[in-house]
């Protein structure tokens, strides 16, 4: 049973899930999916068997992300996910529908039905780690997750401007209320790379993640520097290319037995 007294969802047979992360932000093109993304690359790099769930149904990213194409199968009773280069399983409504640009125009609870059935429809296997990527805001979806899977933790991203102006402080507060540890926040964007020097320079003034961070009493895991080579990456499909250590700490080292 969950926290706020609400059941939890059972994953379903097919499936063993050691530790379910979900990121979450305040609002969009804050680079969510890109750190859900970046998470996962780091959790494969050590070795585990990793997963992402596309819980953006309406705004789903991640097959882009790491180039994954194509139609998910079912076996009947259960949703195949598809594999990236390096072998990391995707769920995402974009590999269910045949077309990628096709909107999806559900109600609220049809969209949240849709993201439980990611849960307890897909045979992902035995994972160590599966990361849930909620679209943005504080709104039906991420209320569902927090209620029905049961989460280890959960990480926050946000952006300079929505720092300033505190929209990044309505997400910590949910995870607070339902009780969802908090492991960290990841402020994106306040810094960039140069092209022409690869000297890095912030591009808003000083970053305020490390005292949005103190206020709140959450964990400060960095900054991800605006890097072109990222979002070109990102355009291709090939985000498992990237090199990023942000999140090392944040994943331990793999003990071999
Ligand atoms: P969200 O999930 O919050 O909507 P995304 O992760 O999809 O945001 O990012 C939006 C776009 O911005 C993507 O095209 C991504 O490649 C780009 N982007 C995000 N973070 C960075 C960064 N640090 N440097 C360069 N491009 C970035």
């Amino acid at each position: 049973e969950g926290k706020s007294g609400i059941q939890k969802l059972p994953v379903n047979e097919l499936s063993h899930i050691e530790n379910v992360i979900a990121v979450m932000s305040g609002k969009g093109g804050v680079g969510k999916s890109s750190v859900t993304s970046l998470l996962a690359c780091e959790a494969k790099k050590k070795g585990y068997s990793v997963g992402v769930l596309d819980a953006d149904i309406t705004g789903p990213s991640l097959p882009k992300m790491f180039g994954v194409k194509g139609m998910a199968k079912s076996t009947g009773f259960a949703l195949l996910p598809l594999d990236t280069d390096k072998g990391i399983k995707v769920m995402s409504l974009n590999l269910l529908t045949h077309n990628e640009d096709d909107p999806v125009i559900w109600r609220g609870p049809v969209i949240a039905g849709t993201v439980k059935q990611f849960w307890t429809d897909v045979a992902w296997g035995d994972l160590d780690y599966l990361f849930v990527d909620l679209p943005p805001g504080t709104g039906d979806v991420p209320l569902t997750v927090m209620q029905s899977l049961p989460l280890n933790g959960l990480i926050v991203v946000s952006s300079p401007q929505d720092l300033a102006v505190m929209i990044v402080s309505k997400a910590i507060k949910m995870a607070q209320y339902m009780n969802i540890p908090i492991l960290g926040l990841v402020e994106n964007m306040s810094r960039a790379v140069c092209p022409h020097c690869g000297e890095e320079f912030e591009l808003f003034g000083p970053s305020r993640g490390k005292e949005i961070s103190e206020k709140f009493e959450v964990p400060f895991i960095g900054g991800l520097p605006i890097d072109p080579h990222l979002s070109n990456l990102c355009d291709q499909g090939k985000i498992e290319e990237y090199n990023s250590n942000l999140f090392k700490n944040l994943i331990p080292e793999k003990v071999v037995q």
